[in-house]
């Protein structure tokens, strides 16, 4: 049975143009968002929707613009949206090679359109370089997506592409063994129309993939924000108890050891009186740069509010979190701010406690702060053990 191309074409055809249409819009609303690939991948949309029309004026409209300009913009497509992946990982887009082979591809097609007219050779080079740019897309994310692996987006966007370029493949080479010069009819029927059909689906599903990416971002930068104090980076007070109760659970159910240091920055009243108070923000962002170096890889700084800091040190006796904390004042003492205010130097005092097995966190900052409270007591720019922890270390002969 034959069927007539334009009523296979053009559901398929007016569905891809709508939903690159409506990805176009939801791509342009993400670009305030300032997110890297966004317009990369706006435009991958855009060339879509001016490629589709320009394929269905077929016989109306010359073929210089429905078969030369139209297969452009299908490579121009490709190209921009893995330019867009590149870009949101932070990797070079390599336009060069990209552009290449679309000119490559347009070459192809003005020679199969021109020189030897042949409708399936011209398919087997879109497809064919449909198929080397859904590969690279595919082993880009492979290789330098750096968030969480098992992520939808992640999976739909790689698997997707891994998919796409074996549809691309097989459809290259199934219209290259073809006799070069079929009809119309031929082409609407059997495989070809299911391998169309995966291929109108690329753009728009990759899209959306994107997109998902894109939104994943955004919900990590808004978490970033919520659970960071802006000047120093520094944990924010509610993130930070999060974390401490987080940690205690951990410490219970390991039975390793948990430390709290209380820090305080002393006389910081006077530093904003001498220098002034944006002296003052310098030297809290300076400290706690510091203060980030000196840390291992899960220990985490925190800031409770004013001049006063916390680090929490999961698996830390007592006895090796006071060494971190004196390592911290001795580099506190001197460390010199130099701004533009003038150069400022600074130092701390520091409350040690480590976990009591059935403690809560609130109970464990009231005993590091009865600490540091007692360092301040007893002069400044010392470190002062909780009582409790004192009375549990090895006593010396
Ligand atoms: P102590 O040694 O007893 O801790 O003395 P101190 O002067 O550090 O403590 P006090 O609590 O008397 O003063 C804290 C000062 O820290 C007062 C406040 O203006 C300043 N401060 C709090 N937050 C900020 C900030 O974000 N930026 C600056 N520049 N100063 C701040
Ligand atoms: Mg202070
Ligand atoms: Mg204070």
């Amino acid at each position: 049975m034959n069927i007539n191309p334009v009523l296979v074409l053009a559901p398929i055809f007016l569905t891809t143009e709508l939903l690159s249409l409506a990805l176009c819009m939801v791509l342009a609303s993400l670009r305030s968002s300032g997110l890297p690939g966004v317009r990369q991948w706006l435009l991958a949309n855009v060339a879509v929707v001016v490629y589709l029309p320009l394929l269905g004026l077929r016989d109306i409209i010359p073929d210089a613009l429905s078969i030369v300009l139209a297969n452009g913009m299908l490579a121009l497509s490709a190209a921009c949206y893995y330019a867009g992946c590149a870009h949101f990982l932070g990797q070079p887009p390599r336009w060069k090679y990209l552009l290449a082979g679309a000119a490559l591809q347009v070459l192809a097609v003005v020679y199969w359109r021109y020189g030897f007219n042949s409708l399936p050779l011209r398919v087997m080079a879109v497809s064919a370089y449909a198929a080397v740019v859904c590969t690279a897309t595919a082993w880009l994310m492979l290789r330098h997506y750096t968030g969480r692996r098992n992520s939808v987006h992640y999976r739909l966007l790689t698997g997707l592409s891994c998919l796409f370029a074996m549809a691309q493949i097989v459809r290259s080479i199934y219209f290259g063994m073809m006799q070069p010069e079929p009809t119309h009819i031929m082409l609407a029927s059997g495989w070809n129309v299911v391998l169309l059909c995966i291929g109108a689906a690329i753009m728009p599903a990759l899209s959306m993939a994107a997109v998902l990416m894109l939104h994943e971002a955004l919900q990590t930068e808004a978490e970033e924000a919520a659970n960071r104090d802006f000047m120093t980076g520094a944990l924010s007070r509610k993130h930070l108890f999060a974390t401490g109760q987080q940690f205690i659970l951990q410490a219970a159910a390991t039975r390793r050891p948990l430390t709290l240091l209380l820090i305080d920055l002393d006389h910081f009243k006077i530093i904003n009186d001498t220098y002034g108070h944006a002296a003052g923000d310098e030297v809290l962002r300076a400290f706690a740069d510091m203060v980030g170096e000196h840390l291992r890889g899960r220990d985490v700084l925190g800031r409770l509010g004013g001049e006063e800091f916390a680090v929490l040190l999961p698996d830390a006796s007592v006895a090796s979190a006071q060494l971190v904390a004196e390592r911290l004042r001795l580099r506190a003492q001197q460390h010199q701010v130099v701004s533009s205010f003038g150069t400022c130097h600074y130092s701390i005092s520091i409350g040690v406690a480590g976990w009591l097995g059935g403690e809560s966190f609130d109970q464990l900052c009231q005993r590091a702060d009865q600490a540091l409270y007692q360092a301040k007591n007893s002069g400044r720019n010392r470190v002062h053990t909780s009582q409790a922890e004192l009375a549990l270390l090895p006593q010396s002969a």
